[in-house]
């Protein structure tokens, strides 16, 4: 891990409502270096997957207005970029998986479309060699067949092998952040380390940083280097992940250490 940040979040505020707004997060700070894994934790509604969708642009436009703040990302000021430009970093150097499957992958399409389709849009790769990076990709998160799997759609996957796919999917373009909200949380317990011990590792190989949220203690204590702890749209504080554990720094982070089983 160094020392330069890759992302920078500065002063974050993110409203909802046009009318009547009302503050979901406010005054956000944190980093993340190259190479780290900082996890963002906090009980359900304190605002994870609004920074999330902030850094990533996919606030919903209508209702969502950042209010405040920078959000830079090797050192480009992502808040300032033309939509296409936006899109395309997030294409490109950000990936980002979900809970939901379904919001990660598209239902209508085979994996084997949307593991390649970047690739050969925006880098140019003919299809028969992105279809053998992704057949790669496949079998290094534990899919069997990879290349009979190509043309299958996600629904025809149970719930943990689409995880599988997503992180392959996302691991494609070889991003150098991915954010991972809540990636575990609709799988069984042992799935769940399996998967996130996966991703971690594929994370840890190719020097990419990991932006964590989950309200699992267990995960982060295995997952993350640094860990912001959010409370109702406020980073009440930011720790070491080991320092944090031995010793938290308010009540708050302390009654979310209890939670864990
Ligand atoms: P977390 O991920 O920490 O559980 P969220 O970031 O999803 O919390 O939500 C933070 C707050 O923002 C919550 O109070 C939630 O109700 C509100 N919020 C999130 N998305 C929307 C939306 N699309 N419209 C209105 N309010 C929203
Ligand atoms: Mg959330």
């Amino acid at each position: 891990m160094s020392t330069t940040p890759l992302l920078v979040v500065k002063n974050l505020s993110v409203t909802f409502g046009r009318q009547a707004p009302s503050t979901v997060v406010s005054g956000l700070g944190f980093e993340v270096m190259r190479g780290e894994a900082v996890a963002i934790v906090g009980e359900s509604g304190s605002g994870k997957s609004v920074t999330a969708l902030s850094i990533m642009g996919l606030l919903p436009e209508a209702s969502a207005n950042i209010s405040s703040g920078e959000i830079t990302f090797e050192g480009c000021d992502l808040l300032r970029l033309e939509p296409n430009q936006r899109r395309a970093l997030r294409g490109l150097k950000i990936g980002m998986i979900f809970q939901e499957p379904t919001t990660s992958l598209n239902p209508v399409l085979t994996i084997g479309r949307q593991m390649t389709e970047a690739l050969q849009q925006h880098l140019g790769i003919n299809r028969h060699e992105a279809d053998g990076r992704a057949i790669d990709m496949l079998d290094r998160v534990g899919i069997k067949s990879a290349r009979q799997q190509l043309p299958r759609y996600p629904h025809e996957f149970s719930g943990g092998m689409r995880q599988r796919v997503m992180i392959a999917a996302a691991m494609m373009m070889q991003p150098r952040l991915l954010i991972a909200d809540e990636p575990t949380t609709a799988l069984d317990v042992t799935a769940q380390a399996q998967v996130m011990r996966l991703m971690r590792e594929l994370v840890s190989e190719s020097g990419a940083s990991l932006l964590l949220i989950t309200h699992d203690m267990g995960v982060v204590a295995e997952n993350a280097d640094r860990v912001v702890v959010m409370k109702r749209g406020v980073g009440v504080e930011t720790a070491p992940a080991g320092s944090l554990f031995a010793n938290p720094g308010c009540d708050y982070t302390r009654r979310l250490l209890a939670a864990v089983p």
